[in-house]
């Protein structure tokens, strides 16, 4: 598994970077450029849900609208451009699928962006019905939530300047300013495994991102889908370095104990092999890069 996902990873970097000669599609791929994916041929709005039991799903059905946490500031996976407004990433195309599992379109879907520390609580507390937003699924979460899935397998890298020439893993990061997000595994990680690294905390990503550029810290470090996206976008002047050292599962954020809506969820992911396909082949994989869908843990 790990080889696989080194590999994936490698072989992501490499066509990302080459992303932008890589216009063989028609009409191209939205990648890290921003564009919106067609996955309207996908799958249909579910009509008649066959889900009982579930107090999460009851209540968005009765309001008429299901409320999804998600990020804005991580292109390929969930951004928003701040001119059209559009929301695009294989993070929102899964969430617009589950959505439309239970029976939501698109427009009765309100997307909450809510940072990484936050994201238990908005659980916990009903401010949001489903999160997706790379999400890992870890233990100590799972005292607090649940997670669908896993739907998608990465682990933590390293985002450095173009021009930088000593930082190529993690085996350099003693006395460096690494910097990820406040409430993240990654940060979480350096603190516990890198006692000589200096670690720098901000709410979200692109922040890091901003100090890397204007030199106030040596390295951004979370997972590498995320910091492929950065990339992607500058690279003239970011690039990922390393390969992944952590393993990192992406579930779909749930409150706790709705079994019901878990259940149904994984169902959804386990039976839409093509599905999954498609969306993954119109956001990150546009890019010509190959996955597969990892299989589910229906805990
Ligand atoms: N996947 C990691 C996590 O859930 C890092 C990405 C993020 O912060 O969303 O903490």
């Amino acid at each position: 598994m790990r080889k696989g996902i080194t590999l994936l990873a490698a072989a992501a970097a490499a066509a990302l970077v080459l992303s932008g000669c890589a216009g063989e599609e028609p009409g191209g791929g939205p990648g890290g450029s921003g564009d919106k994916a067609d996955t309207s041929k996908l799958y249909e709005v579910n009509e008649n849900v066959d889900l009982e039991g579930s107090p999460t799903f009851d209540a968005a059905t009765k309001a008429g609208k299901i409320k999804i946490g998600v990020k804005e500031d991580q292109p390929g996976l969930g951004y928003k451009d701040a001119v059209s407004g559009d929301r695009t990433g294989f993070d929102i195309e899964i969430a617009k699928w589950m959505a439309a599992s239970l029976g939501f379109s698109e427009d009765e879907i309100t997307f909450e962006a809510i940072p990484s520390a936050n994201r238990e609580q908005a659980l916990v507390n009903g401010d949001i019905d489903m999160y997706v937003g790379t999400y890992s699924i870890t233990d100590e979460r799972k005292e607090m939530i649940d997670f669908a899935g896993p739907y998608v397998i990465t682990g933590q890298g390293l985002l450095v300047l173009k021009d930088n020439e000593d930082i190529k893993s993690e085996d350099d990061l003693a006395g460096k300013k690494v910097c990820s997000a406040t409430g993240s595994t990654p940060i979480q990680n350096i603190r516990d495994n890198f006692p000589k690294a200096k670690p720098v905390e901000f709410d979200v990503y692109s922040q890091c991102v901003d100090a890397l550029k204007d030199g106030s810290v040596d390295v951004v470090t979370t997972d590498q889908l995320i910091l492929l996206g950065y990339a992607s976008q500058e690279p003239d002047e970011l690039k990922v370095v390393g390969e992944p050292f952590t393993t990192e599962k992406y579930g779909i954020g749930l409150p706790k104990g709705d079994d019901a809506l878990r259940h149904y969820l994984n169902k959804v992911l386990t039976d839409g092999s093509d599905v999954w396909q498609g969306i993954y082949d119109a956001t990150l994989g546009a890019s010509g890069v190959k996955a597969e869908q990892p299989k589910v843990d229906d805990y």
